[in-house]
């Protein structure tokens, strides 16, 4: 990765500051007592293009845990340990327009097959899934692609996981409901661990700008010139990004942004932008963003970080449409 200064990086700090105090309008999440300890007025910004360049604004040195990003990354771990076909025997692909950690519609639809991999019975279905015979393995399985896909050592944030292995008390309803329909894989508090542990993954906003670059690549890692996954599963994974990716702000998302894209409730956002929508930006071969606003919306999403993210895709044209 090459950090270059870029004529544009003056852009991105202005536009920072710009969209820094729409952290008012929201607040860190506080179902996860760890996270509600965090400062609400951060705003980061990390886009790395397919050539390595690196261009950043705001508070690019804090860490933050991965939270439903990380569903992504397990998600791309399950199809290549299990096959495509596999994986959605046990996980549909169909947005839902509900929250993220609803119960509703496990009871319609093919009676407990979890909508998507993007919210949470989607999700833990999936870590249910992951290659090793325990939890640790489980865990050990998605961070080794991570850590490839980000280029350096990862770990979990104990104090967060822990925080939120206390309270986990819908996840853990979710699971249990999972299992009773026989959509798990595992047993139900090894698959709740690697779900809440590989939420707990800390990163910074370039480690998410590697992750999209990657996925908006086709699963090709342009740095390390190594296709990492199949082209079938990136098509996949974006796929569902778009449809499910923002929870249920995903169909605004997509219409008012146009952007493969996965946020958590730590504040991060992921977008992947493929070459064809990035032409007219200064990362004219692909790139992928990272973002990190730790005050959210009642959906999930960083109040400053979706309208930062509008403002870049629309100055430089992105939009995968
Ligand atoms: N760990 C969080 C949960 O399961 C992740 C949710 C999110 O980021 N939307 O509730």
């Amino acid at each position: 990765k090459k950090n270059v200064e870029h004529q544009n990086s003056q852009f991105l700090e202005a536009w920072v500051e710009q969209f820094r105090p729409y952290a008012k309008e929201g607040n860190c999440a506080n179902y996860i007592p760890a996270l509600e300890l965090k400062n609400p007025n951060e705003l980061a910004i990390s886009i790395i293009g397919s050539d390595g360049i690196e261009m950043k604004a705001g508070d690019t040195t804090n860490t933050f845990t991965l939270q439903s990003v990380s569903k992504v990354v397990a998600f791309i771990s399950a199809c290549m340990d299990r096959g495509m076909s596999y994986v959605l025997e046990r996980v549909d692909v169909e947005p839902t327009g509900d929250t993220y950690n609803s119960i509703v519609r496990l009871e319609s639809h093919e009676p407990g097959k979890p909508f998507n991999p993007m919210i949470n019975a989607g999700a833990i279905t999936v870590s249910s899934m992951i290659s090793g015979n325990s939890s640790q393995e489980k865990l050990d399985t998605i961070i080794k692609l991570l850590e490839k896909m980000v280029g350096k050592k990862l770990i979990v944030n104990e104090e967060v996981y822990k925080s939120e292995w206390e309270t986990a008390n819908r996840n853990r309803a979710i699971a249990y409901f999972l299992m009773d329909s026989g959509y798990l894989d595992c047993e139900v508090e090894e698959a709740l661990e690697v779900y809440l542990k590989q939420c707990a993954i800390e990163v910074d906003v370039s480690d998410l700008a590697m992750i999209g670059l990657v996925i908006g690549n086709d699963g090709y890692h342009p740095i390390l010139k190594k296709q990492l996954f199949s082209k079938e599963v990136a098509k996949l994974t974006k796929a569902l990004m778009v449809t499910c990716g923002m929870y249920n702000f995903s169909g605004k998302f997509a219409a008012f942004i146009g952007l493969p894209a996965k946020s958590g409730v730590s504040g991060a956002i992921l977008a992947a932008v493929p070459s064809h929508a990035s032409v007219h930006s200064p990362f004219p071969t692909g790139c992928g963003i990272g973002i990190y606003g730790p005050a959210i919306d009642e959906i999930g999403n960083s109040v400053a970080g979706v309208p930062l993210l509008k403002h870049i895709a629309t100055e430089w044209n992105m939009n995968i449409f």
